[in-house]
């Protein structure tokens, strides 16, 4: 992966130090933080193996300035967007996902709905006629595995934040 961002791709935004995670396999996979895109390499059970895929091996490419918990929250609101309401756990599912995943943003939410909207996804994905809602479902897993404790950070903040203003 780093041969073919570095040497074929231009490289990552600020060199390679400022990389912060790689989705390898277009919108609809789980995203590889950098230590991980340093050595793995792009074939079909290199990624499996990080519990990411080589889906369509489009490469979106995220470096430090990245709101990564918005720029998946975007991702589940375009699959939302793209349901077309045959299955019920992409019908409903995703339109849950992406209004938790707003929140996430935000952090105005529990950290226990973090293993919540996991747990979700796990229930979406395998269960729905299209691989669509598998798409969906897979870059939240991956957020979650990779960056709960930025997700948590941001509780934290929303929740110390909420407290000051009630004590003012
Ligand atoms: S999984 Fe596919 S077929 Fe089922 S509702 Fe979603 S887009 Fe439609």
């Amino acid at each position: 992966m780093r041969e073919l961002i570095e040497r074929h791709a231009g490289g990552v935004r600020g060199g390679w130090d400022n990389l912060l995670a790689v989705i390898p396999g277009g919108s609809s996979t789980p995203c590889l933080p950098a230590p991980v895109c340093e050595k793995v390499l792009m074939d079909f059970d290199s990624l499996v193996a990080e519990k990411s895929g080589l889906g369509t091996a489009a490469l979106i490419v995220m470096d430090k300035s990245t709101d990564i918990v918005r720029a998946i929250a975007r991702l589940s609101q375009f699959y939302k967007h793209e349901s077309c309401g045959q299955c019920t756990p992409c019908r409903e599912g995703l339109g849950w996902v992406w209004r938790v995943m707003e929140r996430m943003v935000a952090g105005n939410a529990a950290v226990a709905e973090l293993d919540m909207l996991y747990d979700v996804t796990k229930e979406i994905e395998g269960h729905t006629i299209c691989a669509l809602a598998d798409g969906a479902a897979w870059p939240v897993q991956g957020l979650i595995r990779h960056f709960r404790p930025e997700m948590e950070r941001r509780i934290e903040e929303y929740r110390g934040a909420a407290v000051r203003r009630a004590a003012d």
